[in-house]
């Protein structure tokens, strides 16, 4: 199962497409809802709440950690902080 971000913006999932790589090396992605681009760094800072769900439900499927990091765009630091956060 292909997990995708939430839209920092409108909240939707539903037509969040990949949008290449900024400078920085952070996925980019587009909204088609609202027809704005972020970046992956903003959904944990922006959607706290989601991304620990995410991880709980990723957990849950028995996915490594580094699994977890990369699908969901984070890194392998971050999905530590929640975990030990749960
Ligand atoms: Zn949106």
């Amino acid at each position: 199962m292909d997990v995708k971000p939430c839209c920092h913006y409108c909240e939707d999932k539903t037509y969040v497409r990949k949008h290449g790589t900024a400078r920085s090396g952070l996925m980019r992605y587009r909204c088609i809802t609202c027809n704005r681009t972020f970046q992956v760094r903003y959904i944990y800072q922006g959607n706290e709440v989601d991304i620990r769900r995410l991880i709980k439900k990723l957990l849950a499927e028995g996915k490594s950690h580094s699994n977890i990091a990369n699908q969901l765009g984070i890194n392998l630091a971050v999905v530590y902080r929640y975990i030990n956060g749960l």
